[in-house]
C-alpha cells in the first residue's frame, strides 16, 4: 500500500537521508484520499512529518478558498472574548523575557494572524501591529485594527514575530522561518507555538500533533533544529504549568521564545529524534495496557478498537520500510 521510505528522502528541512518510520495512523482529513498516513522522523535534525502530503493546489484551496481555513471567520466573534483573555495572559508570561526598545513603540508581526486577536491585545499594550493572513475574511477582520501585509518585508524592523500554530501547517517551514528571520531586528525575538509531539504520551492527542493539515510534527529538539537552521537560537522552552492553563492543564503545546542570532546552523544535539520515538512508544504502552485491562467481552470498546487499529498500523509500518 505504501511507497518505500526511500520515496520520502531526503529530509525536507536538513537534507539528511537518515529517516525512519515512526508511526502509521488513520487519515481523518478530507484533502487527500489516503486511508492512512505515515509519520516519519529524521535522525539528524529530529523533525517528524506526515506523508503522503496534500498537493499545493489542495492547500491553496483550503487556506485561501472560502470553505476551509477561512470558514473560521464566522466563529471568530464567539471565540473572541476567551481568546482575548488567553492572549493577555500569554503576553503577561512573555513580557519578562522580551527586550523592548525604550525610544519608540515596539513593533510586532503576527505571521498567520487569523482574525488578529493576539494583535488586538498587543496593540492595547502599546505595540505597533502588523499581520499576514491567507484567509480573506479573517484578514478582513484583522485589517480593521492592524496593518495587513501581502508578503513578508525584506527589511528587518520587527522586535517580535509571532508564529502561533502555523509552522505545523507549512510544506516548507524552513523557508518561512528564514524569511521571518529577515524581518526581525538584531536581537529581536520569535515566539512559536506548535502541537507538542514530545509530550504526546502525556496529552494523548496524537491526532492533534500529526494529521493531514499538521504536516510537520515538532518536539523541542526538532524545533530547535529548524529554528537554528533559520538563524534563531531558542532561549526558553515555555513549559511551565501556567502556560498549560490555556489548554485546561493539558500539555498539548510546545511554546518557545527564540532570539534572532543571524547565524544559520544545525545545533549539536544528541539523538534529536529520541524524544519523538520515546513519547510515541510510551503512548503505545499506555494504550496497550488499557486495552488489556478491559474485559474481553462484551462489545469492543473504543480503546480496543484503537488497539486493533494500531496493530493494523504496525503491519502497515512494516510495509512502509519494505519488510525490514
Ligand atoms: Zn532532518
Amino acid at each position: 500500500m505504501y511507497p518505500l521510505l526511500e520515496n520520502w528522502k531526503p529530509c525536507l528541512v536538513c537534507g539528511s537521508d537518515r529517516l525512519r518510520p515512526l508511526h502509521v495512523y488513520r487519515n481523518k482529513g478530507r484533502l487527500t484520499p489516503e486511508p492512512q498516513l505515515a509519520l516519519i522522523g529524521c535522525e539528524r535534525c529530529g523533525l517528524a512529518y506526515s506523508v503522503p502530503r496534500p498537493t499545493e493546489e489542495m492547500f491553496a484551496v483550503y487556506y485561501s478558498g472560502g470553505e476551509g481555513w477561512d470558514a473560521r471567520a464566522s466563529k471568530e466573534e464567539s471565540w473572541a472574548e476567551q481568546r482575548h483573555e488567553w492572549y493577555s495572559g500569554l503576553l503577561d508570561l512573555l513580557r519578562p523575557h522580551l527586550e523592548l526598545p525604550s525610544d519608540r513603540p515596539p513593533r510586532v508581526l503576527d505571521f498567520g494572524c487569523g482574525a488578529g486577536t493576539w494583535l488586538d491585545v498587543l496593540q492595547d499594550a502599546g505595540w505597533e501591529t502588523f499581520g499576514l493572513e491567507p484567509g480573506a475574511r479573517l484578514a478582513g477582520i484583522a485589517g480593521r485594527r492592524h496593518e495587513m501585509l501581502d508578503a513578508l518585508p525584506s527589511d528587518a524592523s520587527f522586535d517580535l514575530a509571532i508564529v502561533h500554530h502555523v509552522l505545523e501547517h507549512l510544506a516548507d517551514p524552513l523557508a518561512a522561518a528564514r524569511d521571518i528571520a529577515g524581518t526581525i531586528v538584531d536581537g529581536g525575538r520569535l515566539f512559536v507555538s506548535v502541537p507538542d509531539l514530545g509530550r504526546v504520551h502525556l496529552h494523548r492527542k496524537l491526532g492533534y500533533t500529526a494529521n493531514e493539515l499538521h504536516l510537520v510534527s515538532y518536539t523541542a529538539p526538532g524545533l530547535r533544529s529548524l529554528l537554528g537552521l533559520a538563524g534563531f537560537e531558542i532561549e526558553h522552552v515555555l513549559r511551565a504549568p501556567e502556560f498549560d492553563a490555556f489548554t485546561a492543564g493539558r500539555p498539548l503545546r510546545l511554546r518557545v521564545l527564540a532570539r534572532r542570532c543571524g547565524e544559520e546552523r544545525l545545533p549539536e544535539q544528541e539523538e534529536p529524534l529520541a524524544e519523538a520515538v520515546e513519547s510515541l512508544r510510551a503512548l503505545g504502552t499506555i494504550e496497550s495496557r488499557e486495552a488489556r485491562a478491559r474485559p474481553a467481552k462484551p462489545a469492543p470498546s473504543p480503546v480496543a478498537r484503537t488497539a486493533r487499529r494500531r496493530s493494523r498500523a504496525a503491519a502497515a509500518l512494516r510495509g512502509l520500510v519494505g519488510g525490514r
